[in-house]
């Protein structure tokens, strides 16, 4: 990662947050990183457009059509294990520009009845994104229903738990914005890694009070999965957590049942150990202290904790690469025949689908998990091949 980490901009948001933190003191990472992204006025998601190619980082259904298209087929074959309902919820979490949700449902038209059994759900905070969304499913879905938060669609599936009825719910990018703690290790424990202000009127991160270890980002050390081959009591070594992440996903998954989500996202499978904290603006990577409100900031999602978060209440699949994942789903025989159809377009359809299943780069980084109602049997794309193992 080549870029300055000295470089501090003079963001509206920098003002407001050292005006507070010379008020009340330096703040916790998780507050920092709330405020850069939902502050009302200043927060990246709130205002930004922030997706695409003339905005600040690119994502996957931005990359291939076949993407959207894929988790279009998943939900349709996940709806036709729950049993066909005739009515149920898709959702999509934090849909970006709309094209995946656009693409799934152009590709699930194949699949008799799913369309009309569907009411289409979008939770988006970001009024400018809302707005794209609408142009995206004006022509495809003109009944789809937007909510802004993840409490305003559960409260529509009323008060009881399980109340709402079969729900599919698919979620690209969306934990990795969830904001997280750090914990630094010293000679005499954990402290926690703070925000606060230098001599010269810059924020720096700052070592904060020990923290009980029992308490470490909500959940305990010894909730935390450290990865083998990390050293996390060496001084020095840091512990990236999201203390939300528990809560959030009762919440997603609660209203409905039985239920059946897909999370794509980038991720780690063992291990909480280190500094996984970036920020991302114009396509490149910046330092986290950088430019508050104006670049994306997001942390590798920790799939462990995932699967502890929601074990017991619901079955969780995988993590499995997204390369896995798509390629079992059938992308490299969707790109094939898109390519026949489309000959002028051939490259760049090839060129796409090859970005998303890339060894080294979004096809392993990027892992797809899926949590399930206990009664339902292992989703598409998570059953085990075999003669194959998983490589991750
Ligand atoms: N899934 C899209 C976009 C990923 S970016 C894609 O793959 O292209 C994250 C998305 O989640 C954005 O749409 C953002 O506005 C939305 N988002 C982030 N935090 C949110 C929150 N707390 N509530 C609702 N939407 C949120």
């Amino acid at each position: 990662m080549r870029y300055d980490p000295h470089l501090r901009r003079g963001t509206p948001l920098a003002r407001v947050i050292k005006d507070r933190i010379r008020q009340t003191g330096p703040i916790s990472i998780s507050e920092y990183h709330d405020l850069c992204l939902n502050h009302p006025a200043h927060g990246y998601y709130r205002s930004k457009r922030a997706i695409g190619a003339d905005a600040d980082f690119i994502t996957a259904p931005e990359i291939s059509q076949v993407f959207g298209e894929i988790i279009g087929l998943w939900s349709a074959v996940t709806w036709q294990q729950m049993g066909s309902p005739q009515r149920f919820r898709l959702i999509e979490l934090g849909p970006g520009r709309g094209s995946l949700i656009q693409d799934a449902l152009r590709a699930a038209t194949r699949v008799p009845h799913f369309r009309d059994a569907a009411s289409v759900c979008l939770v988006e905070q970001n009024e400018a994104l809302r707005n794209l969304q609408r142009q995206a499913l004006s022509a495809i879905e003109p009944g789809a229903s937007w909510f802004a938060t993840i409490e305003d669609l559960g409260n529509s599936a009323g008060n009881e738990d399980k109340g709402g009825g079969p729900a599919i719910i698919i979620a690209n990018e969306f934990l990795d914005v969830l904001p997280v703690d750090q914990f630094v290790r010293s000679e005499s424990g954990w402290r926690a890694r703070q925000v606060s202000v230098d001599e010269h009127g810059g924020l720096v991160f700052a070592t904060g009070n020990a923290v009980d270890d029992h308490k470490l980002g909500g959940v305990g050390l010894l909730g935390l999965t450290i990865g083998q081959g990390d050293a996390p009591e060496q001084p020095g070594s840091i512990l990236t957590v999201a203390p939300g992440l528990s809560d959030i996903l009762r919440e997603i998954l609660r209203p409905w049942s039985p239920v059946g989500a897909l999370f794509i996202d980038y991720g780690h499978e063992y291990a909480n150990c280190g500094d996984t904290l970036q920020a991302m603006r114009n396509h490149a990577y910046e330092h986290p202290l950088t430019s508050p409100g104006d670049a994306d900031l997001t942390a590798l999602v920790d799939f462990a904790r995932f699967r502890q978060s929601v074990s017991g209440s619901y079955a969780v699949d995988g993590p499995i690469s997204q390369a896995s994942f798509l390629g079992r789903l059938g992308a490299v025989e969707r790109a094939s025949r898109l390519m026949a159809a489309n000959p002028s377009r051939a490259s760049s359809i090839e060129a796409g689908v090859a970005r998303l299943l890339a060894p080294n780069g979004m096809g392993s980084r990027f892992k797809a998990v899926a949590v399930r109602s206990l009664e339902l049997p292992v989703l598409p794309g998570f059953e085990p091949v075999h003669g194959r193992s998983e490589t991750q």
